[in-house]
């Protein structure tokens, strides 16, 4: 039961109890106001009723009182002969003669029970009062039936039930209103405030006119919901603050790792030239021969469309990130980044390969800044086999619980495993790697931010990333939660990327 009823319930039972013990104390005090009339009434009756026989001589005054109480018709009362002189009487007349007796005075009681009444024992005395002669010649009894006391109090009370029934319930009425108003009310509206404040509502103020403890209540609801709202304020303008700062680290970067690029980009970009430069001369000195122009122009044609390609994938990886979220096909993104270093990997005699699991989901994020994790991790590896080696990808859906989340329940997540056969990670550097500007790579080969800044951005994606321990080389492992399943007709799960069947590339 609700607290407004329950409170209202149980104080008009108490007040109802109150009124009914009141009640009754009233109504028994009638009856000892009634049974003191009837006292009072039947005293003097006696009185009235001896001073009309007295004085009554011995003799004789038997066969008169006889008489007398033939005589009387009295309705509700009843006169007896009890005893005459000398006489005790057994019945229960008994001890109201002898207090009579003793006290030279008519002596009376009320009997109680079904039928009750009040019996009266009357002296009748033989002289006047004064008289040294007088003495008691007989005793009359006086009965009254006394039913109508019950009656009166029985009657008193039906008619005040009514109203002690109408004001307990308009008392009942009245505390539940007046709770329902002060109380209940106030409260439901805290309850209110309390429960948006939990949905993330701060813009609620609560009550402020009041000035009693829900008052003070609510101005203490309202003070803690400003405090929430300022350090959301500034958690807010912190964290824009922070994300701006990440967001030009990790353009920074990207264009560090450019830059270490250009060497490599000029080594790239300085072979086809070359090819490009040879084959022009050549068909300058063979214009005449159409087979050997076409075959020319051929190679030409191929080394500027690798040019092109080298041109496309470092505008792709420099530009900076759009920041909308998106559906990621991972296994592509590995694909795009092993293509970004094949060539490189070739120099380096390093044999990849790709295990990609089949039927593999999208991953909601940020697709350039996943490509830029990928590209980070594989670039590692290549630079931690300068002598050659294998470059292990391994891209597969796996059940976990979330990293340092013991009692989250598990979920789908996408697992890229990145491992090579260099030299590993030493012991002593495990704790730091992901520390930014934490480099064991010479001056102008590391920046000492791709593992800090891909932490980074796995973090935003709600995954984490880490260091395996394989027995020889590097391992990195990097979870991304799994999306819900797309709609049918959204585009992205139609993707022409999204691997259909399991498949397994080998890029040598
Ligand atoms: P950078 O590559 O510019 O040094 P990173 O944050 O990417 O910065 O890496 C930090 C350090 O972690 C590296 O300098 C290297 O010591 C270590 N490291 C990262 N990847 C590997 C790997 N595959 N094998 C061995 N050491 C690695």
């Amino acid at each position: 039961m609700k607290l407004g009823p329950r409170v209202a319930l149980v104080t008009t039972l108490t007040v109802a109890g109150v009124l009914a013990a009141a009640t009754g104390a009233m109504l028994h005090l009638r009856r000892a106001d009634l049974e003191a009339d009837l006292r009072r009434q039947m005293r003097d009756m006696a009185d009235t009723l001896a001073a009309s026989i007295e004085p009554l001589p011995p003799e004789g005054a038997r066969e008169a009182l006889e008489k007398r109480v033939s005589l009387t018709k009295t309705g509700a009362f009843r006169l007896e002969m009890v005893a005459s002189q000398g006489q005790r009487p057994t019945n229960p007349w008994a001890p109201l003669v002898e207090e009579a007796t003793l006290a030279d005075a008519p002596a009376g009681r009320l009997f109680e029970g079904e039928a009750p009444f009040y019996a009266i024992a009357i002296p009748i005395h033989s002289d006047p009062p004064g008289e040294p002669r007088r003495h008691v010649v007989a005793f009359l009894g006086l009965v009254r039936d006394c039913s109508y006391l019950n009656d009166d109090v029985f009657v008193t009370a039906r008619r005040l039930a009514p109203w002690l029934s109408l004001a307990v319930l308009g008392f009942g009425l009245v505390i539940y209103l007046v709770l329902m108003g002060s109380v209940v009310k106030p409260l439901r509206r805290l309850v209110d405030g309390i429960d948006a404040v939990a949905k993330g509502d701060l813009s609620r103020a609560l009550l402020p006119q009041r000035e009693d403890e829900i008052g003070s209540l609510a101005g203490r609801f309202n003070a803690m919901t400003n405090y929430l709202r300022q350090a959301r304020e500034e958690e807010a303008g912190a964290k824009a603050a922070r994300v701006e700062v990440e967001e030009r680290l990790r353009h920074s970067e990207k264009l560090a790792t450019v830059g270490q690029m250009a060497a490599e980009i000029a080594h790239e970009v300085g072979t086809p030239l070359n090819v490009i430069g040879g084959r022009a001369k050549s068909l300058a000195k063979r214009a005449g021969d159409p087979a050997e122009v076409r075959k020319n122009a051929e190679i030409i044609a191929a080394q500027v469309d690798r040019l092109t390609k080298i041109i496309r994938q470092v505008l792709d990886f420099s530009r900076k990130s759009r920041p909308t979220m998106t559906q990621v096909d991972l296994a592509r993104a590995v694909d795009e980044a092993i293509s970004f270093v094949d060539e490189r990997l070739k120099r380096q005699r390093i044999r990849s390969e790709v295990q990609r699991q089949a039927d593999l989901p999208l991953v909601p994020g940020n697709p350039d800044e996943i490509q830029q994790v990928v590209l980070n991790l594989v670039t590692n590896a290549i630079h931690a086999m300068p002598d050659g080696g294998r470059l292990n990808v391994v891209v597969q859906q796996v059940i976990r619980r979330k990293e340092g989340l013991a009692l989250s329940s598990p979920a789908p997540y996408l697992m890229l495993e990145v491992s090579d056969t260099g030299a590993g990670v030493p012991h002593g550097d495990r704790e730091r790697i992901f520390e930014a500007f934490f480099t064991t790579k010479d001056v102008g080969e590391g920046t000492g931010l791709g593992l800090a800044v891909s932490n980074g951005i796995v973090k935003d994606h709600d995954g984490w990333m880490e260091l395996g321990d394989p027995p020889q080389g590097a391992l990195f492992r990097v979870f991304l939660p799994v999306s819900a399943p797309a709609d049918d007709d959204d585009p992205l799960s139609t993707s022409p990327g999204l691997p259909k069947k399991s498949e397994s590339a080998t890029i040598d």
